[in-house]
């Protein structure tokens, strides 16, 4: 094995018992015969559960935790996490059906996402969760169906902030985007907010995605309440949401180490007595997605063939991008990069081989590894992928070449 490359960060959540990888206790051969086939997508509950007591532990008691359900929507996993953290965040009307539908108390359901439409806030409105408002036209629009209903809708301003979640995998936030209302423009915005029967509650600012280093994320949180505190002088009602964003990720590639929550938690711990002193009422939030459930879920695909092709080896599965796009390399990364795989009915077998693990799709965007260390595998073998399970099935083209559906357990 060579020892300069960069390696994956150890994958210790998922216990392996005479070679087997164990999700939710299930051995992995056993547990695709409990599904009934592959490929599929497992996700660990008591991986999901002990990453959110990690993150209460590390981050100030008084800071709301919300789970961003795009990141994974599988409503038994959603239902899950309604009973763990403080709210949930939507990004559609199949969204917000999704989280009404687990019981989580409408006050504590946020709707935010460019171009929602007059049935979706509708929806919003009748269900009385939280819209955030990303543009002019969003907030007569809820205004005008708030009449209409005969309520005065619950709102937060969505501000795009005039700086960026540096070293983010995805930026969301800084310089011309389609999210959120500009800062510069936030006043005028609160004030025509303030003029229209609405329950302006305050803000969201959420600056990035995917970021690895706690200097940045705490330099952006800094940034974000510093915002926050101007814009509440240009406010006219008491603020009583402010959600910082996010932005928490998880390593994928050879050489990315876990996010250290100490430095974060340590300078939350500073700089929230300092808000509730400014705003005394506003309810300080964060939400996360891939940070809650990526690590907690495994896709597992089965191996139909093993060729030989000048020299090189492909294991050709039953899965591929059109269930996982972001590990085939093709969900906004720059460089193709490997993320995490195994041979899950095989992992401690020490013969290994280098090779690529391919799909069944005629394309050649459909890998799931390129030349990886593996022990050898034959047809009939498990591969896994660890971090998937966030961005996963409900983020791939599953239409694409008419392959069946991948299925998904919670165990
Ligand atoms: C997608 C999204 C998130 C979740 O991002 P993760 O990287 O999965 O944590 C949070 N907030 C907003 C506004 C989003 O659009």
């Amino acid at each position: 094995m060579s020892t300069s490359k960069p390696l994956h960060a150890p994958q210790t959540g998922f216990p392996v018992v005479d070679g087997c990888l164990q999700v939710g206790g299930i051995p992995l051969t056993r547990l695709a015969q409990r599904v009934g086939g592959t490929p599929f997508y497992a996700y660990d509950r008591g991986l999901v559960t002990q990453r959110v007591r990690q993150l209460r532990a590390q981050l100030p008691g008084a800071l709301e935790l919300h789970y961003s359900i795009k990141a994974n929507p599988m409503p038994a996993l959603v239902q899950h996490l309604a009973g763990l953290v403080d709210g949930l965040d939507v990004a559609s009307g199949g969204e917000l059906k999704v989280a009404l539908d687990t019981g989580m108390a409408p006050a504590r359901i946020s709707f935010a996402g460019p171009g929602k439409s007059d049935a979706e806030l509708r929806q919003a409105i009748a269900a009385g969760i939280c819209v955030h408002a990303e543009s002019e036209r969003e907030i007569r629009a809820t205004a005008r169906l708030g009449a209409e209903l005969g309520t005065a809708p619950r709102l937060v301003l969505r501000i795009n902030p005039d700086f960026e979640l540096k070293g983010s995998g995805m930026r969301m936030g800084g310089g011309a985007k389609q999210f959120g209302i500009d800062a510069e423009d936030a006043p005028r915005l609160l004030a025509l907010a303030a003029s229209l029967e609405l329950d302006v509650l305050g803000f969201h600012i959420f600056s990035g995605s995917q970021s690895l280093k706690a200097d940045a994320i705490v330099e952006a949180q800094a940034q974000t309440i510093a915002l926050a505190l101007r814009l509440a002088d240009a406010s006219s009602n008491p603020v009583r949401v402010l959600n910082i964003g996010g932005g928490f990720g998880i390593p994928y590639f050879p050489g990315e180490a876990p996010l250290d929550l100490a430095p974060i938690g340590a300078a939350l711990d500073s700089a929230l007595p300092r808000v509730r002193a400014a705003l005394p009422q506003a309810q300080v939030s964060i939400e996360l997605g891939r940070y809650l459930v990526g690590e907690a879920g495994v896709y597992v695909a089965r191996v139909v063939d093993r060729k030989l092709s000048r020299g090189q080896v492909f294991l050709v599965t039953d899965g591929g991008l059109h269930h996982h796009l972001a590990a085939s390399g093709n969900f906004g990364q720059v460089i193709r990069k490997n993320y995490p795989v195994a041979i899950g009915n095989r992992m401690t077998s020490d013969e290994r081989e280098a090779v690529s693990v391919v799909g069944p799709l005629c394309t050649p965007l459909d890998l799931l590894a390129e030349r990886m260390e593996l022990p050898r595998a034959e047809p009939g073998d498990l591969v896994v992928v660890f971090q998937s399970g966030a961005y996963g099935l409900t983020a791939s083209p599953g239409a694409f070449l008419g392959h069946p559906q991948a299925q998904e357990v919670l165990v």
